[in-house]
C-alpha cells in the first residue's frame, strides 16, 4: 500500500478544518523499545550534546532558562522557548525527547512541546500514548495541518526520536511564494510524513498563508508549560 504525498491543494486536507475533532486519529503502532542515543554522523552539527546550552538562547535573547542535568535539557514552565544561535534552512534534524512520567493532564495539556524548523514550522511534541487529542495536534503532527501517518508514541518517560528532513519555502524577490516548505518525518524510526507540503507557518486555530522570511532561521523548542526532556540533538545542513 503506497503512501500518497499530501499537498496544500489536497482535498483531504481542505476537507478537515483546523483541529477538527472528527478527523480520523492515526492508527497506533508499537515502535518497539527505546534505544541508546543515536550515533552522530561525522558531518552533523551537534546542537545539544547533553551537558550545556551553549549554542542556545532564550526566546527573547539572553541565556536559556531551561534545566540541564543528567545528560538532558528540560523545559521549565514559564521560561519561554529556546532557540539555536545558528540559523538553518534545508536540513536533516535529529531530536530525542521524553514526555514527563508519570503522565499528568490530558489532551493537549500532557507532555506538550514542539520542534520548530526556522522558528516557524512545528513538528508537535505531545504525550500521545493513550492520550486522545485532535488528529492534527498529535505527537509528530505537522501542527494544525497534517496528522502523522501513524501514532508511534512510546510511553511517557521513554526516549523517543524524531528524524526530520526539511526543505524551506522559496520566495521570489517580491516575497511571493515560489515553492512551499516540505517535510519528511520519522517518529521512532517510523515514517509519519512523506514529503508533506506545508500550508504555511504553524498557528493555533488558523492556517495563515506564507510570509516571506530569511533563507536561514534558528531551530526552536517550545515551552508549553510541561517538563519535556531533550537529548542528543544534531543537524545536517543541506544548504551547502
Ligand atoms: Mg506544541
Amino acid at each position: 500500500v503506497g503512501v500518497a504525498q499530501r499537498t496544500r491543494q489536497d482535498p483531504s486536507l481542505q476537507q478537515w478544518g483546523i483541529h477538527d475533532p472528527s478527523r480520523p486519529l492515526p492508527p497506533v503502532i508499537d515502535p518497539g523499545p527505546a534505544g541508546p542515543p543515536a550515533p552522530v554522523p561525522a558531518d552533523a552539527v551537534v546542537l545539544f550534546g547533553g551537558s550545556e546550552l551553549t549554542g542556545w538562547t532564550g526566546a527573547k535573547g539572553g541565556p536559556p532558562k531551561w534545566a540541564v542535568r543528567d545528560g538532558y535539557m528540560e523545559a521549565v514552565k514559564g521560561s519561554g522557548s529556546v532557540r539555536t544561535t545558528q540559523a538553518f534552512g534545508d536540513c536533516q534534524l535529529h531530536v530525542e525527547w521524553a514526555a514527563p512520567s508519570p503522565a499528568v493532564g490530558k489532551d493537549q495539556d500532557r507532555g506538550n512541546s514542539g520542534v520548530f524548523l526556522m522558528d516557524t514550522y512545528e513538528v508537535q511534541i505531545l504525550d500521545s500514548y493513550e492520550n486522545r487529542t485532535y488528529a492534527d495536534g498529535s505527537a509528530a503532527a505537522i501542527y494544525g495541518q497534517f496528522p502523522p501517518l501513524v501514532n508511534a508514541c512510546r510511553r511517557p518517560g521513554e526516549w523517543q526520536t524524531y528524524d526530520i528532513v526539511f526543505h524551506r519555502p522559496r520566495f521570489d524577490a517580491n516575497g511571493a511564494l515560489v515553492s512551499p516548505a516540505r517535510m519528511t518525518v520519522f517518529h521512532n524510526g517510523i515514517l509519519v510524513h512523506d514529503n508533506d507540503e506545508l500550508t504555511g507557518p504553524t498557528a493555533w486555530k488558523a492556517r495563515p498563508p506564507y510570509k516571506a522570511h530569511a533563507d536561514r532561521l534558528p531551530i526552536s523548542l517550545q515551552d508549553h508549560s510541561h517538563p519535556v526532556r531533550f537529548r542528543n540533538i544534531w543537524i545536517r545542513d543541506l544548504e551547502k
